[in-house]
């Protein structure tokens, strides 16, 4: 009996974190064949500016539409993708979709608007990467200038000699680039400034309470005269109320992104948004 029941304990003990390695190794296994299966769509939020309120480009956001539970969030699975490599297949397939996309609606007669594409550290140290972005924009024909990537602060810090080499031959193809998610990590100022970046994106985290808190607007004030400085403009992320756009606008920042403009939509919502 005492057996019995010490099986019993155990298992009533291990069962949860069974569950839950099992259900990142389901994940593992379908992120696998997710590409195939066309699992991964693409959703778009606009860049809009401060001054005059226009779209000024679209920022690329993967999602996964899984058979069951629907679609899931890019935090919930990228990390997944970058820890078995998965992340450079698919990213690659991100930036063509998001070509082919901007081909498409050219045709359809829409502007012609930058898109943003977000590149993960393992995909932007890959061997491969700038063999196949030329390939894409040869295949797809779109205009260099259309094209943005970002890279977060920390990707671009973690590389050194490496990192300004891929920057200097994705700059002189013409794509334009920017430092994602600025704010949280720890940039070198003499690296930052050695950068063909035009933009600095600030982090969520500091705009969230922005109108209450003075330091966030302190540092905010500090990343636009950085920017300044060195010849960058900024776009604040996670824009959700007027308080926040016009604190924004108070500090001169160029470009807003958020909630109060428009949530990411998928590729059909995207000429109705641009109405
Ligand atoms: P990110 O590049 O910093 O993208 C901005 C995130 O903020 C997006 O989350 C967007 O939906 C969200 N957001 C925008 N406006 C607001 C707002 O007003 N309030 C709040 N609370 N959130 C807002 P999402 O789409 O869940 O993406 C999360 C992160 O996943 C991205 O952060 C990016 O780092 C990564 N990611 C997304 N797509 C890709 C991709 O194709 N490749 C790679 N490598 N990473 C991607
Ligand atoms: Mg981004
Ligand atoms: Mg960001
Ligand atoms: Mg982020």
């Amino acid at each position: 009996y005492a057996k019995a029941a010490g099986r019993n304990n155990y298992q009533y003990y291990a069962e949860p974190m069974n569950a839950a390695a099992a259900r990142h190794f389901e994940m593992e296994t379908r992120l696998r064949g997710a590409l195939l299966r066309e699992e991964f769509v693409l959703f778009y939020q606009p860049i809009v500016g401060v001054q005059d309120g226009r779209v000024h480009g679209l920022e690329v956001l993967l999602r996964w539409r899984h058979p069951e539970q629907g679609l899931v969030a890019p935090d919930d699975f990228i990390p997944i993708l970058e820890e078995n490599g998965l992340i450079v297949p698919v990213g690659e397939w991100v930036i063509r979709r998001a070509c082919e996309q901007a081909m498409a609606w050219q045709r359809a007669g829409l502007p012609a608007l930058p898109l943003a594409v977000n590149l993960s550290a393992r995909q932007f140290m890959h061997r491969g990467l700038i063999q196949s972005i030329r390939a894409i924009v040869d295949d797809t024909g779109i205009d260099p200038g259309l094209l943005e990537f970002e890279i977060t602060e920390t990707a671009l810090m973690q590389h050194g000699g490496q990192t300004l080499e891929t920057l200097g031959q994705i700059y002189r193809m013409g794509i334009r680039l920017s430092i994602d998610d600025f704010g949280t990590g720890y940039s070198s100022l003499a690296y930052l400034k050695r950068f063909p970046v035009r933009k600095i994106k600030i982090d969520r985290a500091f705009v969230r309470d922005l109108e209450t808190s003075s330091e966030d607007q302190a540092i905010v004030a500090a990343i636009m005269a950085l920017a300044g400085s060195l010849g960058m403009a900024v776009v604040a992320e996670g824009v959700e109320n007027e308080a926040q756009l016009a604190l924004l606008r108070r500090h001169g920042c160029q470009y807003a992104q958020g909630y109060l403009f428009a949530r990411p939509v998928d590729a059909a919502a995207v000429p109705v948004l641009l109405d």
